[in-house]
């Protein structure tokens, strides 16, 4: 297993991590909030965890990853009642919420797969852990971190030394005694800040201690965060937006609770940017995932594009960075063609004869050397171009043999494992098949059979032949 150092915004220094249950990292991901497409942007920060995920996974740790849902929230209510009478009841304004926050989560995880974003091992929705959001915010009241005010309750910021150590707050500075209903306010206005809301006229409610009311967004992670990775978390990650107020309430609350540090590392993304601003829906400047495959962008070439900047510097969104990114991805392929092939070396003077098992020696130690220092992928792509032309101007001089191209088709196989950007054609394509294989075994299993058959056909187009086999599954080959 290889030590790997990542940033860490609490002590702002690259620290290596160092797992509580040695060989196995525990990962917090704050997921999307569910009332619209993700656009880009968010999608940039669920691209830089999932190279952190895979970084880790790729260099021998186990990984347990949670992500939530975040199912209620301010802006969720706001587009989902609009249609009900102002006399609907409870049911069907949770009826109304659900119907919006299934729908994009639908659409949020297809998003997922289409850029190839591992999925979470945990992916709770917000609204299944009420009762654990209930007993925190009491926990917090019993231990005086918390106070109740009209039906809603507040986090007590000057009850908690550490208030502030994330988003290095100055202390002297800081306006206890105020208090705030707004999930998100500015880092100016540092103030107690809302643990349960009471319910207003025209919102969804659950009963609680405190009268008909809901959760305020920051206490969700922390109770989920805790109920599903335990009281000692190894990473927790956002974009960088989320420092404060979300992270630093996330502390106040899990620690005020827990009377121990509860996560060790925190890890931040960097925005993607539209000319100098922010891409984000308030200021309608964002591009989804799927604007872009309707103008014909392969989802891989932005997954690509993203990646290869380091994910804690600002990347500015462009057309012509999708372009670069193609170009890139085709000189890898090109190069995985080439070593699938047999060589025809031309022969003839070359500037420098290579050892290729030496180079690729050399190219792999410096792709992990450079991931484990802060997932410097630039410098780990920068590992495998080298290498790429080094073994394209050998091989033209001394054709590489078949173990030593097998040896190189290895290594990029373990670098795709990591940025899952240049397959093994026949790999990809088996993955495809079974997915179809599967979604028909559950057509058939929910007797969609129009489904089932439609898959069917498709499977038959790509020349899938399907065997029904004696124990009940079904097994495939090519025809
Ligand atoms: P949300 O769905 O609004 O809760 O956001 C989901 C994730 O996207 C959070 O981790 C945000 O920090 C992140 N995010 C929002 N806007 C951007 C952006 N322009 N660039 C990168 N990450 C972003
Ligand atoms: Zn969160």
């Amino acid at each position: 297993m290889r030590p790997i150092s990542l940033f860490n915004t609490l002590t702002r220094k690259v620290e290596p991590v160092v797992p509580v249950a040695p060989g196995s990292v525990s990962l917090y991901t704050c997921g999307p909030t569910v009332y619209n497409y993700a656009h880009i942007g968010n999608l940039r920060t669920f691209l830089f965890q999932d190279l952190l995920k895979r970084t880790f996974r790729g260099a021998g740790y186990e990984v347990r990853h949670c992500m939530n849902i975040t199912d209620v929230e301010d802006k969720i209510i706001r587009d989902s009642q609009g249609d009900l009478p102002a006399d609907a009841p409870n049911e069907a304004r949770h009826a109304a919420m659900g119907a919006l926050t299934d729908r994009f989560t639908t659409i949020f995880i297809e998003d997922l797969e289409t850029l190839r974003i591992q999925r979470a091992d945990f992916l709770p929705r917000a609204t299944a852990y009420i009762p654990q959001m209930i007993r925190l915010v009491q926990d917090l009241e019993a231990r005086g971190l918390a106070y109740a005010r009209e039906g809603s309750v507040y986090y007590r910021i000057a009850g908690l030394p550490q208030y502030g150590c994330l988003a290095h707050l100055d202390r002297e500075g800081m306006q206890a005694g105020a208090s705030v209903d707004a999930d998100e306010y500015e880092r100016d206005s540092v103030t107690d800040f809302v643990l349960w809301k009471a319910a207003k006229p025209g919102e969804p409610w659950w009963d609680s201690p405190w009268g008909p009311g809901r959760p305020g967004w920051h206490i969700e992670c922390s109770a989920m965060g805790m109920e599903l990775l335990g009281e000692r978390v190894d990473i927790h990650s956002g974009g960088v937006d989320l420092i404060f107020p979300h992270h630093e309430n996330e502390i106040a609350q899990s620690e005020g609770c827990l009377g121990h540090k509860w996560v060790n590392h925190w890890v931040h993304g960097e925005f993607l940017m539209v000319e100098g601003q922010k891409m984000a829906k308030s200021l309608g400047n964002f591009f989804t995932l799927r604007d872009l495959v309707a103008k014909g962008i392969d989802p891989i070439s932005l997954r690509y594009a993203i990646q290869s900047n380091h994910y804690r510097k600002v990347l500015n969104f462009s057309f012509e960075g999708l372009r670069a990114a193609d170009n890139s991805l085709k000189r890898i392929r090109a190069f995985r063609k080439r070593m699938e092939g047999e060589g025809q070396a031309g022969g003839g003077p070359w500037k420098e004869a290579v050892d290729p098992a030496a180079r690729l020696t050399e190219a792999r130690e410096a792709f992990w050397n450079a991931l484990a220092d802060d997932l410097n992928t630039p410098e780990a792509l920068a590992a495998i171009f080298t290498l790429i032309s080094d073994l394209n101007a050998q091989d033209d001089h001394a054709a590489l043999t078949r173990d030593e191209r097998d040896a190189v088709l290895a290594f990029l196989d373990e670098a795709d494992g990591v940025f899952a950007a240049w397959p093994h054609e026949k790999a990809s394509l088996d993955a495809e098949v079974e997915a179809l294989v599967e979604a028909r075994r559950a057509a058939k299993a929910a007797k969609d059979w129009p489904a089932a058959d439609r898959v069917r056909d498709e499977l038959k187009a790509m020349g899938i032949v399907l065997e029904d086999r004696k124990d009940g599954t079904v097994g495939w080959r090519r025809a």
